[in-house]
């Protein structure tokens, strides 16, 4: 529909979409950690399926405009879909809106142009936040527009249930429950670029040592790994080791401490630990230097390595550590022990 929903010179039935990101985003990080029973107040790998929200709250009506506004992710929105608002919120009084204030002057603008309702009559309002009802009750003083609210059941304020209740027929208000798995997801891939080297790893990282898994973690370790450890974590298989050890990198976020604690409940389980050979703590396999550099061989060989003292792997054999015994001096698969 090119010409942007007029059809045949009648009014048509498109709808103009306004997100509340901040809002949206928060309350779906703390609902999630909440229904997953996590020990975290809130899951921060929660992303949102933009195409899917669009589709739930359009309903197979055509949309005239959907725009975004707020401090979630960015990236997520697709731009030939949405309209990202990047206005700044004003810093005068010092005091940030919970809504952003822009949201509210777009939305009484929309209402307030008649040619408007030649391409609908219907604007989809997508947060929980009483502070949206002064743009509401606008576009109620200007029949014939209608508004339908959207959001999470347990992050909807009161007071816009109660509006709802003043303006039967053209006021809706429904949540997003029912269709939450389809909305949400988690984005389970720890992206190891992206981090300066050594700021999260050390100290919130497991690594599983040559883990039974193909090219792909099956999607019931994660689940299990949900359901078991109850904090957030995200993973990422290491590729520079490609001459012996297969590793899977687990970071955790929001823990504090507890990092054994949560090593050893991996390693407790095989669905867990995928039947690694070892289930270490980040700083123990690197730091210990327990795999061999793919510059050096086993007898120590020197063939010069760009990395030098700051490589993370042995530099020879007098230069590793071993895993099965806690001893210097020789690597794990030339451990004298039994
Ligand atoms: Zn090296
Ligand atoms: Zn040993």
């Amino acid at each position: 529909m090119a010409s942007g929903g007029i059809k045949d010179g009648t009014s048509s039935s498109g709808v103009w979409i306004f997100v509340d990101d901040s809002n949206l985003w928060i309350e779906a990080k703390k609902l999630s950690a909440s229904r997953r029973h996590m020990e975290t107040y809130e899951d921060p790998r929660i992303r949102i399926n933009d195409e899917k929200l669009q589709e739930v709250v359009a309903d197979n009506r055509h949309v005239n405009k959907g725009t975004v506004y707020g401090s979630g992710p960015k990236k997520i929105w697709d731009r030939s879909r949405w309209s990202v608002s990047t206005h700044k919120r004003s810093g005068i009084t010092g005091k940030e809106k919970k809504v952003d204030t822009q949201i509210v002057a777009d939305i009484v603008e929309l209402v307030c142009s008649p040619d408007n309702l030649q391409k609908g009559n219907t604007v989809i309002i997508i947060t929980g936040d009483a502070d949206i009802l002064p743009a509401v009750r606008k576009a109620m003083e200007r029949t014939p527009w209608k508004v339908e609210m959207r959001m999470w059941g347990s992050s909807l304020a009161e007071e816009i249930n109660q509006e709802s209740h003043l303006y039967p027929g053209r006021l809706s208000v429904k949540t997003l429950d029912e269709d939450i798995d389809n909305i949400l997801f988690i984005d389970y891939v720890f992206n190891k670029t992206k981090r300066r080297k050594g700021d999260l790893l050390p100290n919130n990282a497991v690594v599983l040592v040559n883990p039974e898994v193909g090219v792909d973690v099956p999607m019931s370790w994660k689940v299990e790994m949900d359901k078991e450890c109850l904090y957030p974590f995200r993973y990422y298989q290491d590729s520079r080791l490609d001459k012996s050890d297969k590793l899977i990198v687990v970071v955790f976020f929001l823990l504090e401490d507890g990092l054994d604690y949560m090593r050893a409940k991996i390693q407790s389980s095989s669905d867990l630990s995928l039947n690694a050979d070892y289930v270490l703590t980040y700083s123990d396999y690197f730091q210990y230097k327990t795999v061999l550099c793919k510059y050096y061989d086993d007898d120590s060989l020197e063939e010069g390595c760009p990395y030098g003292d700051m490589c993370d792997y042995a530099h020879g054999q007098a230069d590793a550590s071993c895993i099965k015994c806690r001893k210097r001096g020789h690597l794990t698969k030339r451990c004298p022990e039994p």
